[in-house]
């Protein structure tokens, strides 16, 4: 496996610039593409992953392995949510989509979006072709994503301005427009950051992050800190984003907003896409497959309430084999090979699929 170091990511909060040329890189054959029942035609991938793999250099010469091997596709109207425990990759994958990885980090792998490998793309074509206009980013942290000296619509008129070239009248209206696309109230357009709620600050973030109508927006962690309300009402806009047609990357550890808005599923463990499957076998019938997948449905309160025994293993410290198999109840001795995603799960004994009709 070759590794790119990644890129010095010097970029304003959402990354802007002028438009400017792309720099294509030559498209790598995808899985095959399912047919659109209405008009059977294949649905190309808005985004195509194939084995993408970030690597921290650490001091003293330790290297984390923080994704690995990661494959996926996402076509145009479908929501992937990416789901797993804290420190899984799951932002790590989305941070080198964007590429927002810190010096130390070193890619491989393609990540391939309207022509542009994600990975190999250099920091000028980032700027000006992929942040904000082919993937958009509703951010971790909305007040912190917001620059806290100006004001909502400052902020707005700004980004409309830059991604959709609108001018004096035509901006103001866009911007008020765009404002209530997200839901965002025009009385509160000219507060500042701190002058709003957590849910209002993500309603800001969200009417920045879709501006641009990009193809493909990445959302991580976009419920966190809402009360219930707020992130149903927040999960059904994103909902409404990817049925206009736009893919939509969602990276989240609620797996009640997964399953609220999920097409499909991929649950990441110690940095590996362990399941990838259909949301509604995964948390209907038969259920997940891969016993870590299944542990984390387990442990909500309104299943079993029954938590996964243990801790994840270090990504510094990673065994050859399984990584889950310290504290799964399933491992036999050929849980000490690796095992490969097959059939969209990754595990030597999964749990049965249920009998067909
Ligand atoms: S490969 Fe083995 S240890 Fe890993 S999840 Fe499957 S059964 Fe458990």
């Amino acid at each position: 496996m070759t590794h790119r170091p990644a890129r010095d990511a010097k970029t304003s909060a959402h990354g802007l610039a002028a438009p400017g040329p792309t720099a294509d890189a030559a498209p790598v054959p995808a899985d095959p593409a399912p047919q659109d029942p209405g008009t059977a035609a294949p649905a190309e991938p808005v985004l195509s992953v194939r084995d993408l793999s970030v690597r921290f250099r650490m001091r003293g010469g330790r290297d984390i392995a923080a994704v690995s091997d990661a494959s996926f596709d996402l076509r145009p109207g479908e929501c992937l949510a990416l789901v797993g425990e804290s420190g899984c990759g799951k932002s790590v994958l989305a941070s080198a989509l964007l590429g927002l990885l810190p010096r130390n980090a070193t890619t491989a792998g393609q990540a391939l979006a309207g022509g542009i490998d994600l990975l190999a793309a250099d920091e000028r074509t980032l700027a000006r072709t992929v942040r904000g206009r082919r993937v958009g980013l509703v951010p971790q942290s909305p007040s912190a994503h917001l620059t806290p000296v100006r004001t909502v619509r400052s902020q707005l008129r700004e980004t409309v301005r830059e991604l959709t070239g609108a001018r004096k009248t035509a901006l103001r209206q866009a911007t008020e427009a765009a404002a209530e696309r997200a839901a965002f109230p025009a009385d509160h357009l000219d507060r500042y950051p701190h002058q709003l709620s957590g849910g209002l600050a993500q309603r800001a973030a969200t009417a920045l992050a879709l501006v641009g109508d990009a193809p493909l927006l990445l959302a991580d962690e976009p419920t966190t800190g809402l009360d219930r309300d707020l992130v149903d009402r927040t999960v059904d806009e994103l909902r409404r984003h990817a049925d206009a047609g736009h893919a939509l990357l969602m990276i989240t550890h609620d797996l009640a907003a997964a399953e609220r808005i999920a097409d499909r599923v991929a649950v990441m463990y110690a940095g590996r896409v362990v399941e990838l499957t259909d949301a509604r076998a995964f948390f209907g019938t038969p259920g997940p497959r891969h016993p870590y997948a299944r542990g984390l449905l387990d442990a909500l309160p309104e299943r079993a309430f029954a938590p996964i025994p243990g801790m994840p293993p270090e990504l510094g410290d990673l065994p050859e084999g399984c990584a889950f198999a310290a504290r799964c109840a399933r491992t036999t001795s050929a849980c000490g090979t690796l095992p490969a995603l097959d059939a969209g799960t990754a595990c030597h004994h999964p749990h049965e699929e249920a009998p067909r009709a």
